[in-house]
């Protein structure tokens, strides 16, 4: 066995190529009750996206609120805490090329009604609020959300 095999680039040890991403997901509670967490893992990784963490918790308020800080003013914000913080949720960290914009594409708008078809939230989702996934929006989220739930 060759144990000095050079992986190449875009492996899993190159981590310098400036598309390589890391984005967190979380798998919100309905989407754990509708059963479409494996689903869900299989769209990512059918699109070279690597599992590279990955925990089942039950999101408390401090956690949420400190998640969701940017929507604090926002009229829907209890809402979503309330939400998120119903029952348990799989929170992942996913990396790859571009992997921040390829899990958005893959998650469809943030208002299921109008996600489209074979996006994950077209596909699950009910509403709005009710939405199955969230992932990081830019790089600085990520990096911020990551050492949130990872720390
Ligand atoms: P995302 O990045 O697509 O998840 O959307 P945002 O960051 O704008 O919002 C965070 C979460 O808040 C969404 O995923 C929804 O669960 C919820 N949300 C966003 N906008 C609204 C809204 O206008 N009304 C309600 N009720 N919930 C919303
Ligand atoms: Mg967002």
């Amino acid at each position: 066995m060759n144990r000095c095999r050079d992986y190449g680039k875009g492996s899993i040890l190159n981590t310098n190529d400036d598309s390589f991403e890391r984005s967190l997901i979380i798998i919100k509670p309905d989407g754990v009750k509708k059963k479409v967490i494996g689903e869900i893992i299989s769209r990512f990784e059918k699109k070279d996206l690597t599992i590279e963490k990955l925990k089942m918790i039950k999101i408390d308020r401090k956690l949420a609120c400190k998640h969701y800080q940017d929507h604090k003013n926002k009229s829907f914000f209890n809402m979503l805490i309330e939400y998120i913080t119903s029952s348990p949720v799989v929170v992942m960290v996913i990396s790859g090329k571009d992997a921040i914009v390829k899990a958005r594409e893959l998650m469809g708008a943030t208002d299921s009604k109008k996600a489209k078809g074979g996006t994950i939230r077209g596909d699950f989702g009910d509403d709005i609020t009710v939405n199955v996934i969230h992932g990081s929006d830019s790089a600085e989220s990520a990096k911020r959300e990551i050492e949130l739930f990872f720390n």
